[in-house]
């Protein structure tokens, strides 16, 4: 499978996720009251929740920037060094963004 491929199918299912998200969010607040032990539970969820929306949100984003750099063949070159990421990285994570090095710098920040 080419990188366009797989990563035409990692945003599928990162688009999917977050609708899933979104429609779980929009039935939480058509609730009718609570009493408090319950609207502490839902506001951890609704973080949770607004964390996992975030998530999805951001990788559906640097997948399309990915897809992008494909188009404009830039794809496998690091962001910041620019140098070549390895293979083995960018089949876990094609999406990727730093080679390994500059993400353990960014991380470490
Ligand atoms: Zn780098």
């Amino acid at each position: 499978m080419s990188y366009t491929q797989q990563l035409l199918k990692l945003r599928d299912e990162y688009t999917k996720r977050r609708d899933a998200i979104h429609v779980e969010t929009w039935h939480e607040e058509q609730a009718v009251e609570k009493d408090f032990a319950e609207q502490v539970v839902q506001s951890e969820n609704d973080d949770v929740l607004a964390a996992l929306d975030h998530d999805a949100k951001s990788i559906v984003m640097q997948i399309d920037n990915a897809l992008l750099r494909i188009k404009s063949d830039t794809f496998g070159r690091c962001l910041k060094c620019g140098k070549k990421i390895p293979d083995n990285r960018l089949q876990l994570v094609p999406y990727a963004e730093y080679c390994i090095e500059c993400a353990e710098i960014a991380e470490n920040k």
